[in-house]
């Protein structure tokens, strides 16, 4: 560290590492699929500051999001929980009253709050602003009045005949990009860095939690102008970006897409401005790892890097992300760097999200406050060296916009309909089919599906999708029956 004498490093850390348990900070990067990290085998270099981490740290090689949709998937990931068993199944406005109230019955409590109870400051930044913002010291989300008075200026404006299609085109090609970031609902990341570094200032010597949501990399791929270039393949894919959004039957989502990307654009330049938002991402967390440092309180802070769910990127002809359970949908990165006390090295045993909260909570040394109900396991058994299998299968679901449910062992993965219900509502069309099994020894793409060549395979799988989904949806009820009787004998 540049200008501070090794004296006053070490004064500094003494003083900011008083506290004996670690701070957290867990980052969130919107739909970043594992295999676009150059720590994950990418071709290019997208991502070289998480690269660092994971060297120093603990990567998991196959780790899966339970959920192809932000909200419930942010939920497991705080809970330790499946969405089955905390019960939010769906995302947006898809998400009702019963579903919200059902979650409160469980008595789900979240990772914040046990930290908060054992002194832990703790801030979320996540723009959500849901049932998950609870247990927050501080938290930093757009709030549904904000939401409501920008969609009624849209409106407005669209409602009135020629004005509105004036407007939507100045919005999208003339004014200065500076100005139409002002009206925009700002996700940029940069503000969220901004403010972490200073809540870092004003906290260092406390234990801290914080929850850094970054959105980046979800479409419309926020990076400085030009910063995409350096990704841009030689070949291209074939396809433009407007030749996939003739699929889209949603009127709202296209309207979205419409107005994010250029119809015109090879899909090999939409693909390179997702690998620019990455890079991007990879530079401003860089900040706040920059930070932690200065202030001599790298040692004692966990660095989790995640993603709620990946993307698809023309893979099975989908297009970015709520709809399909195929590898680079539900594929996510799971570092943890926390080299004071994790072993480094690769993993490659099949975990989820689920694993986090039970995994930080042992960091932490907070197992003793776990909750009993959570899905997951502690992942420090396997890089204590326990090379026991921690699960067979991961399971996940689609229900934003699909019903479709899926079981991955090392081998088989089962991809299948719920209820019959499988249509894509954004495509008016089931991908891929009701039931779809494949090995992915020999077709790691998903390409050639066997379930009706291989029907041993095919029913095995399927008798032990359903097995699990009765599990957790037991579980769901049996957590709600708890909790109502803790409520009575209160
Ligand atoms: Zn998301
Ligand atoms: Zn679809």
């Amino acid at each position: 560290m540049a200008g501070m004498g090794d004296n006053a490093k070490a004064e500094k850390a003494k003083a900011a590492n008083k506290h004996a348990r670690p701070n957290i900070i867990i980052f969130i990067i919107d739909a970043l699929r594992a295999d676009h990290l150059s720590c994950y085998g990418y071709g290019l270099k997208t991502s070289p500051h998480i690269d660092e981490l994971a060297k120093k740290g603990i990567i998991f090689e196959n780790a899966f999001s339970c959920m192809n949709a932000t909200e419930p998937s942010v939920t497991t990931i705080l809970s330790g929980k499946h969405p089955r068993t905390h019960g939010i199944l769906h995302h947006g406005n898809q998400v009702t009253e019963e579903e919200i109230e059902g979650f409160t019955k469980t008595g789900t409590k979240l990772l914040q709050e046990i930290l908060k109870e054992n002194s832990y400051m703790t801030f979320g930044m996540d723009w959500l602003s849901r049932w998950h913002k609870r247990g927050f010291d501080y938290y930093h989300g757009i709030t549904t009045s904000d939401l409501e008075v920008k969609r009624s200026i849209v409106g407005i404006i669209k409602g009135i005949p020629l004005l509105g299609q004036i407007a939507t085109f100045a919005f999208r090609h003339m004014l200065p990009k500076r100005l139409t970031d002002k009206v925009r609902v700002s996700l940029d990341g940069k503000q969220i860095t901004r403010k972490a570094i200073e809540l870092i200032e004003q906290n260092k010597g406390a234990p801290f939690f914080m929850l850094l949501h970054y959105w980046d990399t979800h479409v419309s791929f926020n990076a400085p102008n030009g910063i995409y270039k350096k990704f841009l393949k030689d070949e291209h894919n074939g396809k433009k970006y407007g030749d996939f959004l003739k699929n889209v039957n949603r009127e709202t989502v296209k309207e979205f897409y419409e107005g994010i990307l250029d119809q015109r654009e090879d899909m090999a330049t939409v693909i390179a401005k997702y690998d620019g938002a990455i890079n991007y991402v990879d530079r401003i967390i860089r900040q706040i790892t920059s930070k932690l440092e200065a202030e001599g309180i790298s040692d004692n802070t966990i660095i989790v890097i995640t993603a709620d769910h990946g993307e698809s990127l023309v893979e099975h002809e989908i297009l970015f992300d709520d709809h399909a359970l195929y590898e680079p949908s539900i594929h996510v990165p799971l570092i943890i760097y926390y080299p004071k006390a994790v072993r480094q090295g690769r993993f490659s045993q099949l975990v989820q999200h689920t694993d986090l909260m039970p995994t930080l909570l042992e960091l932490a040394g907070l197992s003793a406050c776990a909750p009993k109900d959570m899905d997951g396991k502690s992942l420090i058994q396997i890089t204590n060296g326990n090379t026991e299998k921690l699960r067979d299968y991961i399971y996940a679901e689609e229900t934003y916009n699909e019903e479709k449910a899926t079981l991955r062992g090392e081998r088989y993965k089962i991809i299948k309909s719920v209820s019959g219900k499988g249509t894509c509502r954004r495509c008016r069309i089931i991908h891929g089919a009701d039931k779809e099994l494949y090995d992915l020894e020999t077709d790691p793409k998903e390409l050639n599906n066997i379930a009706e060549t291989e029907k041993k395979a095919l029913q095995e799988m399927e008798e032990r999708l359903e097995t699990l989904k009765s599990h957790f949806n037991t579980k769901r009820e049996k957590s709600r029956i708890a909790n109502a009787i803790s409520g009575i004998k209160a």
